[in-house]
């Protein structure tokens, strides 16, 4: 069951009052008067707000009979970010809420039970004195896992974002031997912020030579030698939106079995691409992706799931596994990602981010080149 936000906002509403509608209509089929959100990434999605000390109650009925908390250092924060719901300033934000509930008529109150400590629990319990807390877990999770026109926009932006720094790291000759993982991983950092991103999306992985055999190797002080290859796995954070990309370079002119290898994982990865579809089961997806690398020989030697949901996580619903029992809605955000690993010598992963597509061809909001590059 999805209840989509709708795609576009009239008027000029901001896209959060809209989720908010949708959000309602899960509280009011589950059968609650209001929902406590607590997790500061739904508490994000659902009000705009960027603090780290933000909770909203959310009435069944409407943004009048709601309330967003947060502490005295964020009241300007909070003017700013959410203009539209009526504000409670106290630190202990959540049982501030909690204890208002029933004065705002909300009798049975859902509580994001997949995101909440027992003793966390037993506080808002106590709290809140005239409502009963029910277990709601999911109901915004459900929601966010297809992206509305501004999410996808901010992913957009993110994704080319990470594409400009690559390219400009390349044509910068900053990939080149005798530089350290390390020091290439802080040059695309640099950039990508110096372009104007809030950070990084999480820690970059530049693993050269034997170390691109590893799937998630943290950059070490090794330097790069010619023949390499060079798997960078990175994204940029943009509006809280995580972007993921990798790409593997060789330095100087590609071995044959690195040609192959590259050509191998390539295959793999448009098949891939081309298998997201509205209605495709995930593990489909990952089935098409493996199949060629399966084919070759090489099956044992793609260690991963295929691909993961992106947002304001950088893993988050759907999976692309074999063991994903998610399906694919239009509007999902992906990443379709295979690589094949030969221990000792090197390996080969290729990933972009895709949104799924209603039908034809999925969009790619990675935009960099997937044929090998040679550097230098
Ligand atoms: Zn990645
Ligand atoms: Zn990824």
């Amino acid at each position: 069951m999805t209840a989509a936000v709708p795609t576009s906002t009239r008027g000029g509403a901001r896209p959060e009052a809209a989720r908010r509608e949708a959000v309602r209509a899960r509280v009011r089929a589950a059968g609650l008067d209001g929902l406590l959100v607590t997790d500061l990434v739904n508490v994000r999605y659902l009000t705009g707000f960027t603090g780290s000390n933000g909770a909203l109650l959310l009435a069944a009925t409407d943004d009048a009979g709601s309330r967003f908390g947060t502490d005295g250092r964020y009241t300007t924060r909070a003017a700013a970010e959410v203009p539209d719901l009526p504000a409670v300033v106290e630190r202990a934000t959540a049982l501030a809420l909690a204890s208002r509930a029933s004065a705002l008529g909300i009798r049975r109150l859902g509580f994001e039970s997949d995101a909440v400590t027992v003793d966390a629990h037993a506080a808002l319990a106590g709290a809140a004195e005239g409502a009963t807390l029910e277990r709601a877990p999911g109901l915004v999770a459900q929601l966010r896992v297809v992206k509305d026109d501004t999410e996808i926009e901010a992913l957009r932006r993110a994704c080319t974002l990470a594409d400009t720094a690559l390219t400009d790291l390349l044509d910068a000759g900053g990939v080149r031997a005798g530089r350290t993982e390390r020091e290439i991983a802080l040059d695309l950092e640099f950039r990508m912020r110096a372009l104007g991103a809030d950070g990084p999306s999480f820690d970059s992985i530049v693993a050269a030579g034997p170390n691109s055999a590893i799937p998630h190797h943290a950059p070490t002080d090794a330097a790069l030698r010619p023949g390499d290859l060079l798997k960078l796995d990175f994204g940029a954070l943009v509006d809280g939106y995580h972007s993921d990309m990798t790409r593997t370079v060789v330095l100087g002119r590609a071995a044959d079995w690195q040609r192959e290898l590259y050509a191998l994982v390539q295959g793999a990865q448009a098949a891939g691409c081309a298998a997201l579809g509205a209605g495709v089961p995930a593990a489909k997806v990952d089935a098409a992706s493996r199949e060629p690398i399966t084919a070759a020989g090489r099956g044992a030697e793609f260690l991963h799931g295929l691909g993961h949901g992106v947002g304001l996580q950088i893993h988050e619903a759907p999976a692309l596994s074999a063991s994903s029992k998610d399906v694919l809605e239009a509007g999902m955000v992906v990443t379709v990602e295979p690589g094949v690993y030969l221990a000792g010598r090197g390996g080969v992963r290729i990933e972009d981010a895709l949104v799924v597509p209603g039908s034809g061809p999925a969009e790619g909001l990675t935009g960099f080149t997937k044929d090998l590059v040679e550097v230098g």
